[in-house]
């Protein structure tokens, strides 16, 4: 019998100049554990004139997690940090009660022919951290736990599963691993798994209880303690959950926030121009004129 509670599809937004894939939030499905935004950018082909330029602006509640598969990406912070995220790292943003990024192709990309293709993850804070000081990891590629076994190659990303840890600190219980298989294996991850779980197919193709799944596709399991698939020859996927939130999450720009007065006190913070704006950046994203949900990134 499938455990595949929901089905969600890739769905085309544009962030700036950008077209990305959206995953999280779905409508019939907001979160997946604290996991409350996933985007899958690209892959895509940019000349020399075609740049990433996401300007400066701010976050609440959230931290955020980048994780390229091809391309760089230059990130500067209100605290003063910049650095330049390659292939395999992970950068680790923690705005608590409030940051302000961007996000841009490095200067030594600008003038020539390159590629982008990643993922951009938020997960929403605790409450009880909701408004923590700030802070910014990088973790690198090495630092990350990999294993093989069964036909398959392993690494956790973020948070804890199958008696690994990352490096990346993560503030709730949370896992987020990826599984590739050059030859096709069966995954039989069972009792491991807790909370709410999803599993994102990048690229090859996914049986689950008789039924395929293929690329760019995000199945949401009825339960994770049943977590068992097949991965064809080539398949790349992301597994991510953890334990969800007893409250809800109120999503509003690029702030997540347990209360409306948290997300207005936000905005008006960025109205009055209170983020310190990183060393050097300009063009400051304004805040959106339609009300509802339109991430800057
Ligand atoms: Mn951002």
């Amino acid at each position: 019998m499938s455990n595949i509670g929901l089905v969600i599809e890739e769905r085309e937004r544009s962030i700036g100049n950008f077209l990305v894939g959206r995953l999280l939030p779905f409508r019939g499905k907001r979160m997946v554990g604290p996991f409350i935004y996933i985007d899958h950018m690209g892959p895509v082909r940019m000349d020399d004139h075609a740049n990433m330029d996401i300007g400066p602006h701010p976050h609440i509640g959230l931290s955020t997690l980048t994780y390229l598969f091809e391309g760089a990406v230059m990130h500067r912070d209100s605290l003063g940090t910049a650095m330049e995220i390659t292939p395999g790292a992970v950068n680790w943003m923690t705005a608590g009660k409030g940051i302000l990024h961007s996000e841009r192709t490095p200067d030594r990309l600008r003038g020539v022919d390159k590629s982008m293709h990643g993922l951009q993850i938020w997960v929403a804070l605790p409450k009880h951290l909701e408004l923590m000081d700030p802070a910014f990891h990088h973790v690198e590629a090495s630092a990350l736990p990999t294993w093989e076994q069964d036909g398959a190659r392993f690494k956790v990303i973020a948070g804890d599963v199958l008696g690994r840890r990352s490096p990346v600190p993560v503030h709730s219980p949370l896992y987020l691993l990826e599984i590739r298989s050059d030859t096709g294996c069966t995954v039989r991850i069972g009792n491991e798994l807790y909370g709410e779980a999803g599993l994102y197919i990048l690229q090859g193709e996914v049986r689950d209880g008789g039924e395929l799944f293929g690329p760019r596709l995000l199945l949401v399991a009825k339960d994770a303690r049943l977590c068992i698939f097949t991965m064809a020859p080539g398949t790349a996927v992301y597994l991510f959950g953890g334990e969800p939130f007893p409250e809800e999450r109120l999503i509003y720009w690029n702030f997540v926030a347990t209360s409306q007065a948290l997300i207005d006190a936000a905005r008006e913070r960025w109205r009055k121009q209170e983020f310190v704006m990183p060393p050097g950046e300009h063009d400051p994203i304004p805040l959106p004129l339609e009300t509802g949900f339109k991430p800057s990134h």
